[in-house]
C-alpha cells in the first residue's frame, strides 16, 4: 500500500496525525468552524469521506459529522481504559479521529470527531481527485 498515496506531500504535523494517530488541538485547526458546501476527502489517498451536509457544529473544536460516506471509513475499537473507537480511512488506513455514539447531539446520535489535518475540503463543483 505504501507508495501509492501522497506520503511525500504530507507535512510533518500531518504525518504525526495521520500515521502516528496524533490528535491536533481543538479550535486551532482548519475545519472546526468551516461550513461550506462540498466534500471532505482523505488527505492521504483522496477518497471522499464526509459530506458537508452531514457536518454539524459540536463546540468540541474539531470537525464533527454525524454520518460518513458509505464504506469510506472503518471503526476500530481501542483497548481499555480508553474504550474509544478509532476511525480510519477504509482505503489507506489513515488515522482520521474517533467516533462517539449516544451523545444526543444530532438525531443520528453519532459524532465523528475528525482531525482537520487528516482531511481536505473540496468545494462543491470542483473535481474530486481520488487516487
Ligand atoms: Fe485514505
Amino acid at each position: 500500500m505504501k507508495g501509492k498515496f501522497n506520503y511525500e506531500k504530507l507535512t510533518e504535523f500531518e504525518k504525526w496525525v495521520i500515521l502516528k494517530k496524533g490528535t491536533e488541538p481543538p479550535f486551532r485547526n482548519e475545519y472546526w468552524n468551516h461550513f461550506e458546501e462540498g466534500v471532505y476527502v482523505c488527505k492521504l489517498c483522496g477518497q471522499p469521506l464526509f459530506k458537508s451536509e452531514d457536518k454539524f457544529f459540536s463546540s468540541s473544536g474539531w470537525p464533527s459529522f454525524d454520518k460518513a460516506i458509505k464504506g469510506a471509513v472503518r471503526e476500530i475499537p481501542e483497548e481499555p481504559p480508553d474504550d474509544r473507537i478509532e476511525v480510519v480511512c477504509s482505503k489507506c488506513n489513515a488515522h482520521l479521529g474517533h467516533v462517539f455514539y449516544g451523545e444526543g447531539l444530532t438525531p443520528r446520535n453519532v459524532r465523528y470527531c475528525i482531525n482537520s489535518a487528516s482531511i481536505k475540503f473540496i468545494p462543491k463543483g470542483e473535481e474530486v481527485d481520488s487516487n
